[in-house]
């Protein structure tokens, strides 16, 4: 399959792909993942597959089929919202859905429904959807858009596929798996060492790494402090880190050595002086 337009998450591209050139697309997908994960580009890229006529990598994006779908006017391809702003979709829609999924396809050889914010749905809703899954017509394909797939009941997702999307990737350079092993030491460290272990780890920020690197380090340790700090109770230690965090990067773009910014971290941390 043609998806390099979903960024990142390239084992689901290769499985989707892998599947399409062995049995085909399945019938129903859960796409799942946190907002801005792509789940609307790779619904868009499988309903694009699956109506896609070219003989060749689907969705082309050329043929009158991928056209349709990018344009959001294929006569196929249904996208299913709540009746109204952050509403679910009712059990009512669903039966209608039903009723319309028996109607043959109008262009091609398949329909499909793309339902937003599946696992919002109430269980009747859901209960009336699984009867669509277990019982619709063969070319009736459904994507279901989801925050959480746990928020489906399990009957559901039992008949589904189900895609987790990952986080868009940080922007900046990507943290190399060393790197975010490195974070996550450094952010114990800060949350709960003494001084001379906050030392030894901090020592890890060699220089030597570049500053792209090392600004990518500290931008990926600041998140995860942040993170650290919503999840406990006392926060006090963990937004004094984060604060050093900020004036680090400051200091690392003026090229200090691996010594000096962990004597500042420590001296940050430690000092006397802790209303600073
Ligand atoms: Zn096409």
């Amino acid at each position: 399959m043609e998806l390099s337009a979903l960024k990142g998450n390239e084992k689901i591209k290769e499985q989707l792909s892998q599947q399409e050139r062995g049995r085909g697309l399945s019938h129903a997908y859960i796409i799942s993942g946190p907002v801005g994960s792509g789940r609307h580009v790779l619904a868009r890229l499988l309903a694009g597959g699956m109506l896609c006529t070219s003989k060749g990598e689907k969705p082309c994006g050329q043929c009158g089929p991928c056209l349709k779908v990018d344009k959001g006017i294929h006569p196929d391809l249904s996208v299913v919202t709540g009746p109204g702003e952050g509403k679910p979709i009712t059990v009512d829609q669903i039966r209608a859905l039903r009723s319309d999924a028996h109607i043959r396809p109008n262009e091609g050889e398949r329909k499909v429904y793309l339902l937003e914010g599946a696992d919002r749905m109430n269980p009747s809703a859901q209960n009336a959807m699984l009867k669509l899954l277990e019982e619709g017509p063969r070319y009736a394909a459904f994507l279901l858009l989801a925050d959480n797939g746990g928020g489906l009941l399990e009957t559901v997702r039992s008949r589904c596929e189900e895609l987790v999307l990952s986080p868009a990737e940080h922007s900046g350079p990507v943290l190399p798996e060393e790197g975010a092993a490195l974070v996550r030491e450094l952010a114990d460290a800060l949350e709960g060492a003494g001084e001379l272990e906050l030392f030894q780890t901090a020592m890890a920020l060699d220089s030597k790494r570049g500053r792209e690197e090392l600004s990518a380090l500290l931008d990926a340790l600041k998140k995860e402090l942040g993170a650290r700090a919503v999840r406990t109770e006392d926060r006090r230690r963990l937004l004094r880190a984060a604060d050093l965090v900020d004036e680090l990067r400051g200091a690392a773009k003026l090229n200090v050595n691996a010594g000096q910014l962990a004597g500042w971290l420590c001296a940050g941390m430690f000092s006397k002086d802790q209303t600073r």
